[in-house]
Protein backbone atom coordinates (compact mmCIF):
# COMPACT_ATOMS: atom_id res chain seq x y z
CA UNK A 1 0.00 0.00 0.00
CA UNK A 2 1.15 3.67 -0.75
CA UNK A 3 0.84 5.96 2.42
CA UNK A 4 -0.44 9.45 1.09
CA UNK A 5 -1.33 12.29 4.25
CA UNK A 6 -4.07 15.38 3.35
CA UNK A 7 -5.15 18.02 5.07
CA UNK A 8 -7.68 21.26 4.58
CA UNK A 9 -6.12 24.70 3.60
CA UNK A 10 -7.65 26.05 7.03
CA UNK A 11 -5.43 23.48 9.06
CA UNK A 12 -2.96 23.60 7.29
CA UNK A 13 -2.59 27.40 7.48
CA UNK A 14 -3.94 27.01 11.13
CA UNK A 15 -0.27 24.84 11.83
CA UNK A 16 1.99 26.92 9.96
CA UNK A 17 0.97 30.06 11.83
CA UNK A 18 2.08 28.40 14.69
CA UNK A 19 5.26 26.50 13.22
CA UNK A 20 6.52 28.98 11.07
CA UNK A 21 7.59 31.62 14.21
CA UNK A 22 8.68 35.18 12.80
CA UNK A 23 11.95 35.09 15.14
CA UNK A 24 13.01 31.91 12.29
CA UNK A 25 12.93 29.27 14.70
CA UNK A 26 11.57 25.79 14.59
CA UNK A 27 8.51 24.45 16.24
CA UNK A 28 6.71 22.05 17.10
CA UNK A 29 3.02 21.12 17.32
CA UNK A 30 1.02 18.25 17.54
CA UNK A 31 -2.40 16.81 15.38
CA UNK A 32 -4.67 13.91 15.30
CA UNK A 33 -5.60 11.51 12.28
CA UNK A 34 -7.76 9.19 11.08
CA UNK A 35 -6.95 6.69 8.15
CA UNK A 36 -8.68 6.70 4.81
CA UNK A 37 -8.38 3.66 3.10
CA UNK A 38 -8.74 2.54 -0.65
CA UNK A 39 -7.16 -0.45 -3.17
CA UNK A 40 -3.63 0.72 -3.14
CA UNK A 41 -3.28 3.58 -1.17
CA UNK A 42 -3.85 4.61 2.43
CA UNK A 43 -3.82 8.10 3.27
CA UNK A 44 -3.69 9.52 7.05
CA UNK A 45 -6.05 12.65 6.71
CA UNK A 46 -5.63 15.30 9.68
CA UNK A 47 -8.50 16.04 11.63
CA UNK A 48 -7.60 18.47 14.01
CA UNK A 49 -4.48 20.46 15.56
CA UNK A 50 -4.01 19.78 19.54
CA UNK A 51 -2.07 23.18 20.71
CA UNK A 52 1.07 22.96 23.25
CA UNK A 53 -0.07 24.80 26.48
CA UNK A 54 2.60 26.07 28.20
CA UNK A 55 5.48 24.03 28.99
CA UNK A 56 4.64 21.25 26.80
CA UNK A 57 7.42 21.91 24.28
CA UNK A 58 11.17 23.46 24.05
CA UNK A 59 11.59 26.19 21.48
CA UNK A 60 15.64 26.50 21.80
CA UNK A 61 16.59 26.42 17.72
CA UNK A 62 15.98 22.64 17.59
CA UNK A 63 12.54 22.64 19.09
CA UNK A 64 11.68 19.46 21.07
CA UNK A 65 8.01 18.11 22.70
CA UNK A 66 7.67 16.89 26.36
CA UNK A 67 6.57 13.68 27.11
CA UNK A 68 3.67 14.97 29.20
CA UNK A 69 2.93 16.86 25.61
CA UNK A 70 2.34 13.48 23.61
CA UNK A 71 0.78 11.60 26.23
CA UNK A 72 -2.00 14.44 26.53
CA UNK A 73 -2.79 15.05 22.82
CA UNK A 74 -2.47 10.90 22.25
CA UNK A 75 -5.18 10.24 25.07
CA UNK A 76 -6.98 13.13 23.59
CA UNK A 77 -7.01 11.31 20.52
CA UNK A 78 -7.74 7.93 21.91
CA UNK A 79 -11.26 9.01 22.91
CA UNK A 80 -12.24 9.89 19.39
CA UNK A 81 -10.17 6.60 18.12
CA UNK A 82 -7.79 9.19 16.06
CA UNK A 83 -4.28 8.55 16.00
CA UNK A 84 -1.26 11.20 16.49
CA UNK A 85 1.36 13.59 14.37
CA UNK A 86 4.15 15.47 15.51
CA UNK A 87 4.76 17.58 13.07
CA UNK A 88 7.96 20.30 13.16
CA UNK A 89 9.40 23.10 11.30
CA UNK A 90 12.32 23.31 8.97
CA UNK A 91 12.81 27.09 8.94
CA UNK A 92 13.79 28.71 5.59
CA UNK A 93 13.67 25.19 3.99
CA UNK A 94 11.90 23.78 0.63
CA UNK A 95 10.47 20.87 -1.12
CA UNK A 96 10.52 17.32 0.56
CA UNK A 97 12.33 16.80 3.76
CA UNK A 98 14.30 13.99 4.88
CA UNK A 99 14.81 13.38 8.32
CA UNK A 100 17.83 14.09 10.03
CA UNK A 101 19.29 12.11 12.96
CA UNK A 102 17.31 13.74 15.70
CA UNK A 103 13.97 13.99 13.86
CA UNK A 104 14.47 10.48 13.18
CA UNK A 105 15.08 9.55 17.09
CA UNK A 106 12.49 11.42 18.27
CA UNK A 107 9.99 10.25 16.47
CA UNK A 108 11.13 6.67 16.80
CA UNK A 109 11.13 7.68 20.53
CA UNK A 110 7.39 8.37 20.69
CA UNK A 111 6.39 5.82 18.47
CA UNK A 112 5.67 3.56 21.08
CA UNK A 113 4.22 5.92 23.50
CA UNK A 114 1.35 7.02 20.19
CA UNK A 115 0.95 3.12 19.39
CA UNK A 116 0.31 2.28 22.82
CA UNK A 117 -2.54 5.08 23.69
CA UNK A 118 -3.91 5.60 20.67
CA UNK A 119 -3.78 1.46 19.19
CA UNK A 120 -2.38 3.39 15.36
CA UNK A 121 0.99 4.00 13.94
CA UNK A 122 2.48 7.58 14.42
CA UNK A 123 2.85 10.36 11.63
CA UNK A 124 5.91 12.65 11.54
CA UNK A 125 5.70 15.47 9.03
CA UNK A 126 7.53 18.43 8.61
CA UNK A 127 7.21 21.66 7.13
CA UNK A 128 9.53 23.48 5.00
CA UNK A 129 8.32 26.96 6.02
CA UNK A 130 9.78 28.53 2.67
CA UNK A 131 6.93 27.64 0.05
CA UNK A 132 4.87 26.11 3.02
CA UNK A 133 5.76 22.84 1.50
CA UNK A 134 4.99 19.54 3.84
CA UNK A 135 6.42 16.39 4.03
CA UNK A 136 5.67 13.19 5.62
CA UNK A 137 5.79 9.60 7.22
CA UNK A 138 3.98 6.49 8.81
CA UNK A 139 5.66 4.86 11.86
CA UNK A 140 4.57 1.01 11.56
CA UNK A 141 7.75 0.34 13.70
CA UNK A 142 9.77 1.96 15.29
CA UNK A 143 12.78 1.07 13.40
CA UNK A 144 12.50 2.77 10.37
CA UNK A 145 9.09 5.18 8.87
CA UNK A 146 7.34 4.36 5.77
CA UNK A 147 7.58 7.64 3.37
CA UNK A 148 4.70 9.23 2.18
CA UNK A 149 4.67 9.23 -1.51
CA UNK A 150 2.83 12.99 -0.96
CA UNK A 151 1.09 15.52 0.91
CA UNK A 152 -2.51 17.26 -0.45
CA UNK A 153 -3.63 20.05 0.85
CA UNK A 154 -7.27 20.71 -0.24
CA UNK A 155 -9.12 23.94 -0.31
CA UNK A 156 -10.19 26.74 -3.09
CA UNK A 157 -6.56 25.13 -4.28
CA UNK A 158 -4.61 21.80 -4.42
CA UNK A 159 -1.44 22.20 -3.34
CA UNK A 160 0.93 18.48 -3.43
CA UNK A 161 4.24 18.07 -2.04
CA UNK A 162 5.75 14.91 -3.71
CA UNK A 163 8.23 13.27 -2.40
CA UNK A 164 10.97 12.63 -5.57
CA UNK A 165 12.29 9.22 -4.05
CA UNK A 166 8.45 7.81 -4.18
CA UNK A 167 6.87 9.45 -7.08
CA UNK A 168 9.39 11.29 -9.34
CA UNK A 169 8.93 13.75 -11.74
CA UNK A 170 8.01 13.40 -14.96
CA UNK A 171 9.76 15.05 -17.62
CA UNK A 172 7.78 16.85 -20.07
CA UNK A 173 7.62 15.72 -23.35
CA UNK A 174 7.93 17.02 -27.23
CA UNK A 175 4.11 17.01 -27.49
CA UNK A 176 3.21 19.11 -24.24
CA UNK A 177 5.64 22.40 -25.30
CA UNK A 178 2.55 24.53 -25.96
CA UNK A 179 0.47 23.27 -22.49
CA UNK A 180 4.02 23.86 -20.30
CA UNK A 181 4.42 27.73 -21.71
CA UNK A 182 0.97 28.13 -20.29
CA UNK A 183 1.70 27.48 -16.74
CA UNK A 184 5.86 26.34 -16.54
CA UNK A 185 7.61 23.30 -16.48
CA UNK A 186 6.96 22.97 -12.39
CA UNK A 187 3.27 23.18 -12.18
CA UNK A 188 3.04 20.97 -15.18
CA UNK A 189 5.51 18.55 -13.65
CA UNK A 190 2.92 18.36 -10.19
CA UNK A 191 -0.05 18.33 -12.28
CA UNK A 192 1.25 15.34 -14.42
CA UNK A 193 1.82 13.25 -10.91
CA UNK A 194 -2.29 13.61 -10.02
CA UNK A 195 -3.99 10.45 -9.92
CA UNK A 196 -7.21 11.72 -11.79
CA UNK A 197 -10.35 9.84 -11.92
CA UNK A 198 -13.36 10.26 -14.48
CA UNK A 199 -16.66 9.23 -12.18
CA UNK A 200 -19.32 8.23 -15.48
CA UNK A 201 -18.01 8.65 -19.09
CA UNK A 202 -20.89 9.46 -20.92
CA UNK A 203 -20.63 12.93 -22.85
CA UNK A 204 -18.91 15.19 -20.50
CA UNK A 205 -16.53 12.74 -18.95
CA UNK A 206 -15.26 11.12 -22.09
CA UNK A 207 -14.52 14.63 -23.59
CA UNK A 208 -13.02 15.04 -20.05
CA UNK A 209 -10.98 12.54 -20.14
CA UNK A 210 -9.12 12.64 -23.41
CA UNK A 211 -8.05 16.19 -22.32
CA UNK A 212 -6.82 15.20 -18.97
CA UNK A 213 -4.80 12.44 -21.07
CA UNK A 214 -4.06 15.22 -23.73
CA UNK A 215 -2.41 17.70 -20.83
CA UNK A 216 -0.30 15.44 -20.23
CA UNK A 217 -0.99 13.36 -16.38
CA UNK A 218 0.15 9.90 -15.53
CA UNK A 219 -2.79 8.33 -13.88
CA UNK A 220 -6.08 8.45 -15.28
CA UNK A 221 -9.27 6.15 -14.22
CA UNK A 222 -12.09 6.18 -15.45
CA UNK A 223 -15.34 4.96 -13.53
CA UNK A 224 -18.56 3.41 -15.45
CA UNK A 225 -20.77 0.60 -15.60
CA UNK A 226 -22.97 1.29 -18.66
CA UNK A 227 -22.54 0.08 -22.09
CA UNK A 228 -22.72 2.63 -25.02
CA UNK A 229 -25.85 2.38 -26.92
CA UNK A 230 -27.12 3.84 -30.18
CA UNK A 231 -28.88 6.53 -28.33
CA UNK A 232 -25.15 7.44 -26.57
CA UNK A 233 -23.78 7.99 -30.44
CA UNK A 234 -24.60 11.69 -31.22
CA UNK A 235 -22.95 12.73 -27.92
CA UNK A 236 -20.25 10.43 -27.03
CA UNK A 237 -17.31 11.77 -29.60
CA UNK A 238 -15.16 9.20 -29.92
CA UNK A 239 -17.86 6.11 -29.68
CA UNK A 240 -18.50 4.45 -33.04
CA UNK A 241 -21.65 2.67 -34.32
CA UNK A 242 -19.57 -0.68 -34.25
CA UNK A 243 -19.08 0.46 -30.22
CA UNK A 244 -22.82 0.33 -29.68
CA UNK A 245 -23.83 -2.43 -31.73
CA UNK A 246 -21.34 -4.91 -29.66
CA UNK A 247 -22.64 -2.98 -26.50
CA UNK A 248 -18.86 -2.00 -25.51
CA UNK A 249 -18.53 -0.72 -21.87
CA UNK A 250 -18.27 3.02 -21.45
CA UNK A 251 -15.07 2.89 -19.83
CA UNK A 252 -13.43 0.50 -22.93
CA UNK A 253 -14.35 3.59 -25.30
CA UNK A 254 -13.02 5.74 -22.88
CA UNK A 255 -9.88 3.99 -22.64
CA UNK A 256 -9.15 3.95 -26.79
CA UNK A 257 -10.04 7.61 -26.66
CA UNK A 258 -7.86 8.76 -23.66
CA UNK A 259 -5.26 6.20 -24.97
CA UNK A 260 -4.89 8.18 -27.92
CA UNK A 261 -5.44 11.42 -26.72
CA UNK A 262 -2.48 11.23 -23.86
CA UNK A 263 0.65 12.91 -24.29
CA UNK A 264 2.94 10.98 -20.94
CA UNK A 265 5.63 9.06 -22.14
CA UNK A 266 4.28 6.58 -19.41
CA UNK A 267 0.43 6.89 -19.53
CA UNK A 268 -1.47 4.20 -17.19
CA UNK A 269 -5.25 3.69 -17.23
CA UNK A 270 -7.13 2.09 -15.38
CA UNK A 271 -10.62 1.03 -16.25
CA UNK A 272 -13.18 0.66 -13.18
CA UNK A 273 -16.38 -1.36 -13.94
CA UNK A 274 -17.62 -0.73 -11.25
CA UNK A 275 -20.61 2.14 -9.44
CA UNK A 276 -19.47 4.27 -7.03
CA UNK A 277 -22.28 3.36 -4.70
CA UNK A 278 -20.62 0.00 -3.93
CA UNK A 279 -17.69 -0.10 -1.72
CA UNK A 280 -15.59 -1.89 -4.39
CA UNK A 281 -16.34 1.55 -6.26
CA UNK A 282 -15.33 3.52 -3.43
CA UNK A 283 -12.13 2.09 -2.55
CA UNK A 284 -10.97 2.60 -6.01
CA UNK A 285 -11.87 6.45 -6.23
CA UNK A 286 -9.93 6.81 -2.88
CA UNK A 287 -6.67 5.84 -4.45
CA UNK A 288 -7.19 9.44 -6.55
CA UNK A 289 -5.93 13.44 -6.11
CA UNK A 290 -8.78 14.79 -7.96
CA UNK A 291 -12.20 13.76 -8.73
CA UNK A 292 -14.34 14.32 -11.78
CA UNK A 293 -18.26 13.91 -11.23
CA UNK A 294 -19.75 13.57 -14.79
CA UNK A 295 -23.05 11.25 -13.37
CA UNK A 296 -26.18 12.66 -13.80
CA UNK A 297 -28.37 10.29 -10.80
CA UNK A 298 -28.31 11.59 -6.96
CA UNK A 299 -26.89 8.53 -5.51
CA UNK A 300 -23.62 8.19 -7.12
CA UNK A 301 -23.16 12.14 -6.33
CA UNK A 302 -24.34 12.04 -2.93
CA UNK A 303 -21.14 9.72 -2.48
CA UNK A 304 -18.28 11.72 -4.24
CA UNK A 305 -20.22 14.92 -2.10
CA UNK A 306 -19.02 12.89 1.10
CA UNK A 307 -15.82 11.92 -0.53
CA UNK A 308 -15.06 15.57 -1.26
CA UNK A 309 -14.66 16.10 2.49
CA UNK A 310 -14.19 12.85 4.31
CA UNK A 311 -11.27 12.32 2.21
CA UNK A 312 -10.15 15.92 1.15
CA UNK A 313 -10.28 14.61 -2.42
CA UNK A 314 -11.13 17.56 -4.17
CA UNK A 315 -14.63 16.49 -6.28
CA UNK A 316 -15.06 18.74 -9.53
CA UNK A 317 -19.19 18.12 -10.70
CA UNK A 318 -21.19 19.48 -13.61
CA UNK A 319 -24.42 19.22 -15.31
CA UNK A 320 -26.76 20.67 -17.66
CA UNK A 321 -30.98 20.99 -18.11
CA UNK A 322 -32.17 21.62 -21.51
CA UNK A 323 -36.05 23.13 -21.12
CA UNK A 324 -38.41 22.27 -24.15
CA UNK A 325 -41.52 24.06 -24.27
CA UNK A 326 -44.87 21.68 -24.56
CA UNK A 327 -44.92 21.91 -28.31
CA UNK A 328 -40.90 20.63 -28.46
CA UNK A 329 -39.45 23.64 -29.36
CA UNK A 330 -35.89 24.30 -27.16
CA UNK A 331 -36.92 26.92 -24.14
CA UNK A 332 -33.61 27.53 -22.98
CA UNK A 333 -30.46 25.53 -21.84
CA UNK A 334 -28.78 25.95 -17.78
CA UNK A 335 -25.47 24.46 -17.03
CA UNK A 336 -23.54 24.54 -14.00
CA UNK A 337 -20.17 23.64 -12.89
CA UNK A 338 -18.44 23.84 -9.51
CA UNK A 339 -15.69 22.20 -7.27
CA UNK A 340 -16.66 20.54 -4.35
CA UNK A 341 -13.97 20.97 -1.71
CA UNK A 342 -13.66 21.97 2.07
CA UNK A 343 -14.36 25.70 2.71
CA UNK A 344 -17.04 25.62 -0.37
CA UNK A 345 -20.56 24.93 -0.34
CA UNK A 346 -21.53 21.19 -0.81
CA UNK A 347 -23.59 19.90 -3.46
CA UNK A 348 -26.76 19.50 -1.06
CA UNK A 349 -26.20 23.12 0.01
CA UNK A 350 -25.49 24.30 -3.26
CA UNK A 351 -28.70 22.58 -4.61
CA UNK A 352 -27.24 20.32 -6.80
CA UNK A 353 -28.37 16.74 -4.56
CA UNK A 354 -31.97 17.20 -3.28
CA UNK A 355 -32.22 14.53 -0.38
CA UNK A 356 -35.27 13.48 -1.49
CA UNK A 357 -34.44 12.61 -5.01
CA UNK A 358 -31.55 10.39 -3.34
CA UNK A 359 -33.88 8.40 -1.17
CA UNK A 360 -36.07 7.80 -4.23
CA UNK A 361 -32.51 6.72 -6.15
CA UNK A 362 -31.23 4.70 -3.44
CA UNK A 363 -34.87 2.85 -2.87
CA UNK A 364 -34.79 2.04 -6.89
CA UNK A 365 -37.69 4.31 -7.75
CA UNK A 366 -35.82 6.71 -10.01
CA UNK A 367 -35.98 3.78 -12.46
CA UNK A 368 -39.77 3.66 -12.35
CA UNK A 369 -41.34 5.70 -14.56
CA UNK A 370 -45.07 5.77 -13.39
CA UNK A 371 -43.32 7.00 -10.41
CA UNK A 372 -41.03 9.86 -11.96
CA UNK A 373 -44.73 10.42 -13.85
CA UNK A 374 -46.71 10.82 -10.31
CA UNK A 375 -43.56 12.66 -8.32
CA UNK A 376 -43.08 15.26 -10.93
CA UNK A 377 -39.38 14.61 -10.86
CA UNK A 378 -36.70 15.09 -13.71
CA UNK A 379 -34.36 12.73 -13.34
CA UNK A 380 -31.09 13.14 -15.40
CA UNK A 381 -31.17 10.21 -17.39
CA UNK A 382 -33.45 10.15 -20.87
CA UNK A 383 -33.75 14.01 -20.37
CA UNK A 384 -32.42 15.95 -23.78
CA UNK A 385 -28.91 16.48 -24.21
CA UNK A 386 -27.15 17.54 -27.38
CA UNK A 387 -23.31 17.49 -27.95
CA UNK A 388 -23.41 20.77 -29.11
CA UNK A 389 -23.69 22.04 -25.21
CA UNK A 390 -22.57 19.02 -23.77
CA UNK A 391 -18.99 20.74 -24.55
CA UNK A 392 -19.90 23.98 -22.45
CA UNK A 393 -19.96 21.24 -19.29
CA UNK A 394 -16.67 19.70 -19.81
CA UNK A 395 -15.29 23.08 -20.46
CA UNK A 396 -16.82 24.36 -17.58
CA UNK A 397 -15.32 21.56 -15.57
CA UNK A 398 -11.55 21.53 -16.96
CA UNK A 399 -11.50 25.23 -16.50
CA UNK A 400 -12.56 24.74 -12.86
CA UNK A 401 -9.84 22.45 -12.87
CA UNK A 402 -7.02 24.61 -13.97
CA UNK A 403 -8.23 26.61 -11.21
CA UNK A 404 -7.73 24.13 -8.62
CA UNK A 405 -4.56 22.64 -9.76
CA UNK A 406 -3.01 25.93 -11.66
CA UNK A 407 -4.32 28.99 -9.99
CA UNK A 408 -4.09 31.30 -12.14
CA UNK A 409 -3.37 35.17 -10.74
CA UNK A 410 -3.50 33.13 -7.20
CA UNK A 411 -7.02 32.52 -6.91
CA UNK A 412 -8.23 29.52 -6.60
CA UNK A 413 -11.77 27.71 -7.53
CA UNK A 414 -14.72 29.99 -8.21
CA UNK A 415 -18.15 29.83 -6.60
CA UNK A 416 -20.46 27.89 -8.20
CA UNK A 417 -21.32 29.28 -11.61
CA UNK A 418 -24.54 28.77 -13.81
CA UNK A 419 -24.88 29.87 -17.06
CA UNK A 420 -27.92 30.77 -18.81
CA UNK A 421 -28.30 29.83 -22.36
CA UNK A 422 -31.03 31.76 -23.78
CA UNK A 423 -29.18 34.67 -22.54
CA UNK A 424 -25.90 33.62 -22.44
CA UNK A 425 -25.14 35.17 -18.93
CA UNK A 426 -22.54 33.30 -16.53
CA UNK A 427 -23.56 33.80 -13.10
CA UNK A 428 -21.70 33.58 -9.68
CA UNK A 429 -24.00 31.98 -7.41
CA UNK A 430 -23.84 33.01 -3.98
CA UNK A 431 -24.09 29.58 -2.26
CA UNK A 432 -23.66 29.41 1.57
CA UNK A 433 -23.31 25.88 3.65
CA UNK A 434 -26.01 25.05 5.58
CA UNK A 435 -25.07 25.08 9.24
CA UNK A 436 -25.93 21.65 10.47
CA UNK A 437 -25.01 20.34 6.49
CA UNK A 438 -24.11 16.19 7.22
CA UNK A 439 -21.34 16.53 4.25
CA UNK A 440 -19.15 19.30 5.61
CA UNK A 441 -19.49 18.40 9.02
CA UNK A 442 -17.97 15.09 8.25
CA UNK A 443 -14.96 17.18 6.63
CA UNK A 444 -11.55 14.79 7.58
CA UNK A 445 -13.56 11.86 8.88
CA UNK A 446 -11.72 9.35 6.38
CA UNK A 447 -13.21 6.15 7.13
CA UNK A 448 -15.45 7.22 9.71
CA UNK A 449 -17.48 8.71 6.60
CA UNK A 450 -21.15 8.74 6.33
CA UNK A 451 -21.91 5.51 5.24
CA UNK A 452 -23.58 6.13 1.33
CA UNK A 453 -22.65 2.91 -0.15
CA UNK A 454 -23.74 -0.42 -0.75
CA UNK A 455 -23.97 -3.92 -2.67
CA UNK A 456 -27.42 -3.19 -4.30
CA UNK A 457 -25.76 -1.66 -7.90
CA UNK A 458 -28.77 0.40 -9.35
CA UNK A 459 -30.76 -1.53 -11.73
CA UNK A 460 -30.27 0.16 -14.76
CA UNK A 461 -26.64 -0.31 -14.97
CA UNK A 462 -27.35 -3.96 -14.77
CA UNK A 463 -29.82 -3.79 -17.36
CA UNK A 464 -28.03 -3.22 -20.24
CA UNK A 465 -25.29 -6.14 -19.63
CA UNK A 466 -25.17 -10.12 -20.44
CA UNK A 467 -22.88 -12.19 -19.07
CA UNK A 468 -22.14 -13.38 -22.83
CA UNK A 469 -21.03 -9.52 -23.26
CA UNK A 470 -19.40 -9.31 -19.88
CA UNK A 471 -16.81 -12.39 -21.43
CA UNK A 472 -16.17 -10.50 -24.65
CA UNK A 473 -15.02 -7.46 -22.92
CA UNK A 474 -13.28 -9.07 -20.34
CA UNK A 475 -10.87 -10.97 -23.22
CA UNK A 476 -10.90 -8.03 -25.44
CA UNK A 477 -9.73 -6.04 -22.46
CA UNK A 478 -6.96 -8.86 -22.07
CA UNK A 479 -5.79 -8.58 -25.60
CA UNK A 480 -5.43 -4.60 -25.59
CA UNK A 481 -3.22 -4.70 -22.53
CA UNK A 482 -1.26 -7.56 -24.01
CA UNK A 483 -0.80 -5.27 -27.34
CA UNK A 484 -0.45 -2.42 -25.16
CA UNK A 485 3.04 -4.00 -23.38
CA UNK A 486 3.72 -5.22 -26.59
CA UNK A 487 3.67 -1.39 -28.37
CA UNK A 488 5.58 0.23 -25.27
CA UNK A 489 8.43 -3.14 -26.11
CA UNK A 490 8.82 -2.33 -29.17
CA UNK A 491 9.58 1.55 -28.89
CA UNK A 492 11.70 1.37 -25.78
CA UNK A 493 14.06 -1.39 -28.05
CA UNK A 494 12.91 0.13 -31.07
ZN1 LIG B 1 -23.36 21.19 2.58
Amino acid sequence: MTISIAMTQELSNELEAHLARADGQEDVVIATYVWSTGNTRRTAILGRAVMPAPGERKVHGNASFTGGYVVRAATEARERSEGIVLLHSHPDATGWQGLSGPDHNTESEYERVARSITGLPLVGMTLGTRGSSWSGRVWETSAEPTHAESVRVSGSTLRVTWNEDRRRAPRATEYQRRTVAAWGESIQRDIARLKVLVVGVGSVGLDIAARIAATGVEHLGVMDVDVVEELNLDRMIGATREDARERRLKTEVAARVARTAATATDFELQTHDVSITTPEGLAAALDYDVIFSCVDRPWPRAVLNSVAYADLIPVIDGGIAIDTLPDGRMRGATWKTHAIVPGRPCMQCNGQLRVNELTLDRAGLLDSPKYIRQSGIQPGTGAPNVAALAASVSAGMLATFVSLVAAPAGIGVPAPLRYALAVHQLEHLPATSGMFCTYEKGTALGDKRLSLVSNSCSPTSQRTDSRRGRLRRCARRLLAAFTGRLARLAERTG
